[in-house]
């Protein structure tokens, strides 16, 4: 029984990608638990993206839309400190408070 409440710390998020990719989202982020970092890293993902390339009649083309639709984090490496096994993933404090 695990009570999110009352746990003290986040669970360790390696081996759990799904939490990995939580901190890639607004209201989360990432913490290095070893130095205290919590706003450079190195972040290696794996996506399947959908792209629209619009071409000119040369060849050339720019992507005009990128859609994600499924993308995996490899690894999370903090930038101040190396380490790679005491990152974890924390709610963001809410802006402008
Ligand atoms: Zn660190």
């Amino acid at each position: 029984m695990t009570d999110p409440a009352t746990t003290p710390a986040p669970a360790a998020p390696q081996g759990d990608p799904s939490l990995l990719l939580r901190a890639l989202e607004p209201d989360h982020r990432f913490r290095c638990d070893a130095c205290g970092n919590v706003t450079r890293f190195d972040v290696t993902v794996t996506a399947t993206t959908r792209r629209f390339h619009h071409f000119d009649l040369g060849g050339d083309s720019r992507v005009e839309e990128e859609e994600v639709l499924e993308q995996t984090v490899r690894s999370v490496v903090c930038r101040w400190c190396g380490r790679e096994d005491a990152i974890t993933v924390e709610p963001a404090p809410v802006a402008g408070t």
